[in-house]
């Protein structure tokens, strides 16, 4: 183009033409999102997944990306991709502001552009993000682990914080409070969080460093629930905590995280005492939020939404009065289902199979039923729990078990063979392969989410924290979850 010469405008909004055939859209390309398409692929249907980001996203390896292990493409490959062979499916990039459920639309935006894509029908899956509980100011001193972003700007802080510590050790300055390490909640991915950084530090990170010792570096698991791991159950969340502490993990329990700064956190415990850690690097895990668009179709259809923003759904995950719509995944409040990545598989395949099922005429199946396939976590190198059926697993062969299991919900077969590769040089050799980060990484995007948003991301309501409101909501929550795995009645009919 000629000097001087305009770009052509584009239109800001834009209506997505439809076909004769019947229109699905999809929200979400994580786990509800994929498998909901996929199963469409032989439906007599047209399917438009819209997603905020380009990739697929496999979320229970995040803290290996962020922990130096494996790369971001092996968990996040391009959904386009990963559907180029499926024809029925088209795949458009954006984040849905809005679900009009009367007039069946979808809106959607990037860029400043608005896509209007109508449907006939749809399934949700924009999952869930982190909670603050009220404290949003926290995240820009203790990112969160939900996105590939998440996962590179920790790895940047972990590795970083070694760097400055030998910085600041070669001038003689203290440097405790850059190897003190803070993971907050007490979880799967809490626990999976911490190990890794144990094993960084007194296993990985060994002969790198002149001025500091690395295994002097102090990782804290902090929780206000009274157990690790409460949805395995306490039998395995004492296992863990044990093999946690043999790592040289500090395992604090009863404590509320009640304010975050750069430099550290102030913690509470149950007689009101309180505790200051200096840490520089904090790891935020505790507490989800289900996606907003879950309070937009509870406002369009009354279904209640529950404490962590989840809509409830009817027994055959529609919504009540739109029977065209499914709800999946990690925005549903249903029976006790856990927030886990086979609820959503599970739901999305029921959502897709129904909607090719009414167009064939077939009757509509039995309410979804969830088929617990086990869950587990890992610990450290061959170390994992596992809870399959009535079954409890630790050790190695839960390790094992772990190993084959994620192999095989990794997307792509490419990405499946480098994953091996990297597990055997950070599990059987000492190596990380994939330590690099970028300043960027670290430091841009929260200098962006301030230019995009100015600082409204950094203050919290005053009032919206009730510190012992709060305490005894996550004990009780703990409790519960440890109770329900226990007695196994995980997606068990509630009250049927
Ligand atoms: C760190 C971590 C570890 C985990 N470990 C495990 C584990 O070991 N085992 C297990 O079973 N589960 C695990 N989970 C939980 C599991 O990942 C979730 O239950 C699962 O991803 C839920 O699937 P979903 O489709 O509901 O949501 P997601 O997989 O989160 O997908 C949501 C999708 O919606 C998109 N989206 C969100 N908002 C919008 C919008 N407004 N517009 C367009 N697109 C949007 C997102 O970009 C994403 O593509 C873990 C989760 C995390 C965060």
């Amino acid at each position: 183009m000629a000097a001087g010469d305009t770009q052509p405008e584009l239109p800001d909004r834009v209506i997505v033409p439809r076909s004769d055939r019947h229109q699905v859209v999809v929200i979400g390309s994580g786990f509800g999102g994929l498998f909901g398409t996929k199963q469409l692929r032989k439906a007599d249907v047209d399917v438009t997944m819209i997603a905020k980001t380009t990739h697929h996203l496999f979320q229970p390896l995040l803290y290996q990306v962020a922990t130096g292990i494996l790369s971001e493409g092996e968990i996040a490959p391009p959904t386009r991709e990963v559907l180029a062979n499926q024809k029925n499916a088209q795949v458009l990039l954006g984040e849905v502001t809005r679900i009009d459920l009367e007039n069946r639309l979808v809106t959607s935006h990037v860029l400043g552009r608005e896509l209007v894509t109508p449907y006939d029908s749809l399934i949700v899956a924009a999952g869930a993000g982190q909670s603050y509980f009220g404290n949003d100011h926290f995240a820009q001193f203790a990112p969160g682990m939900k996105s590939i972003d998440d996962a590179l700007e920790l790895r940047g802080r972990i590795f970083g914080a070694f760097e400055m510590a030998e910085l600041g050790a070669a001038r003689g300055e203290n440097v405790d409070h850059l190897l003190t390490f803070v993971v907050v909640g007490a979880g799967p991915t809490g626990v999976e969080m911490a190990g890794q950084i144990a094993e960084l530090a007194h296993r990985t990170l060994t002969r790198d460093f002149r001025a500091i010792s690395t295994r002097q570096a102090r990782v804290i698991l902090v929780d206000a629930a009274p157990q690790v791991l409460p949805p395995f159950g306490a039998k395995l969340g004492r296992w863990t905590q044990e093999k946690l502490e043999k790592l040289g993990v500090e395992v604090m329990l009863g404590a509320l995280v009640s304010q975050v700064d750069e430099r550290g956190l102030v913690v509470k415990y149950k007689d009101g005492s309180e505790k200051r850690i200096d840490a520089v690097t904090k790891v935020w895990a505790a507490g989800v939020q289900a996606n907003p668009l879950g309070k937009q179709l509870a406002e369009q259809t009354g279904a209640p939404l529950d404490r962590a923003g989840r809509i409830s759904v009817n027994p055959d995950l529609t919504l009540p009065g739109y029977p065209e719509v499914f709800v999946v995944g990690d925005m549903i409040s249903l029976d006790n289902l856990p927030g886990v990545a086979q609820v959503a598989i599970q739901g999305a395949k029921y959502a897709a199979k129904e909607i090719e099922g009414r167009l064939q005429g077939k009757p509509a199946q039995a309410p979804f039923k969830y088929f617990d396939k086990g869950s587990m976590a890992i610990v450290s190198r061959f170390r994992a729990v596992a809870m399959v059926g009535k079954l409890r697993l630790t050790g190695i062969i839960a390790w094992l078990m772990w190993l084959v299991v994620h192999l095989f919900y990794i997307t792509g077969f490419k990405n499946r063979v480098t994953a091996v590769m990297h597990w055997f040089v950070s599990f059987i050799g000492k190596g990380r392969s994939e330590r690099t980060s970028t300043e960027q990484q670290i430091f841009a995007r929260v200098a962006l989410q301030r230019l995009a948003r100015g600082a409204t991301d950094l203050v919290s309501e005053p009032g919206e924290f009730d510190e012992s409101q709060r305490r005894a909501e996550l004990e009780a929550q703990a409790a519960e979850e440890a109770r329900l795995s226990d007695e196994n009645k995980r997606g068990v009919k509630v009250g049927g």
